[in-house]
């Protein structure tokens, strides 16, 4: 064996983002023990930024040991029990996804289902609500298999209008677009490490209100994942009358994402938000001159994420694969039935720069070019550079 050395990439796909060389070198620092009081105070610190930064002050907010889906499905299987009504709204692959998990929880599913590119539709989602009593409904903030922007607040207030616990997936809107748990009146909200808070994969912060915990507290058997059950994980995290022993914490991997978040809030919340926002014109603006659009309407579209529709006639992968070996850029393919039909551009956390709006529109410039498409490709840099300047 050897020592694997990564090549050099830039990551402007859907995520993983690219992670500061301070989040790697904090990732770097000796590894203590997890019951250790120094560890702990880092443990508090955690969960205190999680709180200020998904908007949830009196929420239990704890980063889970593994990526965005088992938020996804620490959130299901603790809320929901055998025979509970749960609406999940799908508008791409991650609400797919939530339906999948609740089936397997033992819920009775009913799915509102809405056009790919297009963000969830309240109205069906209450017409569906008021049809029967419901525990839970789920839904996707930031669908990152198309890049399309959905309306929390209103939903959570729907989901609260009808007696149901609303589950928000914010994986790829946390540190990208605000996410305010408590202004939405949300229950349970989850993300990952490795979209817009450019930590590496592998933890994924949660949060539940206070009616959730009641709720899981109040549930007739116990939620059949172990390594996921919010009342022994809190047992853990939640440090009054002190810790006990769980499951030994991924330590380097928390050191990574302390980093991050210590990154975010020098920078500002809202500064973090209006870069991401900028990013996106700027590119935007490029792709517009470059003759590509995108899939989902401006009003709907997530910054940090930009489905690019492949003109007729270009080969969608012969593009990434281009940008990949000539630039060492990854950028995304479509997923399901978005296959060969866009690229998923990811302006997430430390990719979202004018640096990379730059390299990437220059990159796309050439692997078009390459397939013999005429591209100006000065008009397109000029065109984002005036979004940058503005
Ligand atoms: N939900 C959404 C919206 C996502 O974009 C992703 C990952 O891309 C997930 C859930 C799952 O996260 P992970 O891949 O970290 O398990």
């Amino acid at each position: 064996m050897q020592s694997f050395q990564p090549p050099r990439r830039i990551l402007m796909g859907p995520g993983p983002s690219d992670v500061s060389p301070r989040v790697l070198s904090a990732l770097a620092r000796p590894t203590i023990g997890h019951l250790d009081p120094e560890f702990q105070a880092l443990m508090e610190d955690i969960k205190a930024a999680l709180q200020r930064l998904m908007g949830a002050p009196d929420y239990a907010c704890i980063p889970l040991p593994a990526p965005g889906t088992a938020g996804m499905e620490a959130a299901i299987m603790n809320l929901l029990e055998p025979g509970d009504r749960a609406v999940i709204a799908i508008n791409g692959v991650f609400g797919g996804r939530m339906a999948d998990m609740a089936g397997r929880a033992g819920a009775e599913v009913v799915t509102v289902e809405d056009e790919w590119g297009k963000p969830v539709d309240p109205a069906r989602v209450e017409e569906s609500l008021k049809q029967a009593p419901t525990k839970v409904l789920a839904f996707v903030h930031a669908e990152t298999s198309t890049g399309a922007r959905s309306d929390a607040a209103a939903l959570c207030r729907i989901a609260r209008e009808n007696g149901a616990l609303s589950i928000v997936d914010c994986v790829t809107s946390l540190g990208g677009i605000p996410v305010d748990a408590a202004a939405w009146d949300a229950d349970v909200i989850y993300s990952g490490s490795q979209k817009c808070l450019s930590a590496p994969p592998g933890l994924a912060p949660i949060a539940l209100s206070k009616r959730a915990q009641l709720a899981i507290a109040a549930r007739k058997e116990k939620p059949r994942n172990w390594l996921c059950d919010f009342g022994l994980l809190m047992s853990y995290w939640g440090g009054e009358g002190g810790r006990s022993y769980h499951h030994t914490a991924p330590i380097n991997a928390l050191y990574g994402l302390h980093e991050s978040l210590v990154m975010l809030f020098e920078e500002g919340q809202q500064a973090v938000f209006v870069r991401h926002a900028r990013m996106h014109e700027a590119l935007a603006a490029g792709l517009e001159a470059a003759g590509l659009s995108l899939l989902v309407a401006p009003e709907h579209r997530l910054p940090q994420l930009n489905a690019v529709v492949a003109p007729d006639g270009v080969d969608e992968a012969a593009v990434r694969d281009h940008v990949l070996k000539a630039w060492d850029l990854e950028i995304g393919a479509g997923l399901g039935p978005m296959k060969g039909k866009v690229w998923r551009i990811g302006l997430m956390g430390a990719s979202a720069t004018p640096w990379h709006v730059r390299l990437c529109l220059t990159a796309l410039c050439d692997a078009l070019a390459a397939q013999g498409r005429k591209v100006d490709s000065a008009a397109v840099l000029a065109a984002a550079e005036a979004k940058l300047a503005a």
